[in-house]
């Protein structure tokens, strides 16, 4: 069996199964494009990395079958996951901060 993001061999026992509802969750973080991948369909030179990126994920959104990720992918996976709670962590830390703050400008301002 084969890696559906890096193509690379894996199988039933060592893969990770991923739906691709999960999927779609995790490409909009910013996973599942593969560097090979974009390589391949820039290669021509007629299609620019943005445009690559752009139709991959075209054809990614398009699919609905459940996806198969090596250990490798999964991993990776995971840590796409675990940025983009802390990313949305840290942004209502910020959010709790800077709110006394603004009311104490608006207050001088004002
Ligand atoms: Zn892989």
């Amino acid at each position: 069996m084969i890696c559906d993001i890096c193509n690379s061999t894996t199988d039933e026992k060592r893969g990770t199964r991923i739906s691709s509802a999960k999927f779609q969750e995790l490409l909009n973080k910013g996973f599942g494009i593969d560097e090979t991948n974009i390589e391949i369909i820039t290669a021509g030179g007629h299609i620019s990395r943005d445009e690559a990126i752009e139709m991959i994920k075209q054809q990614y959104a398009a699919s609905s079958s459940a996806w198969l990720l090596c250990p490798e992918c999964a991993a990776k996976a995971k840590q796409t996951e675990k940025a983009a709670k802390k990313a949305s962590g840290t942004g209502c830390l910020l959010l709790l901060l800077l709110a006394p703050l603004a009311g104490i400008a608006y207050y001088f301002i004002a």
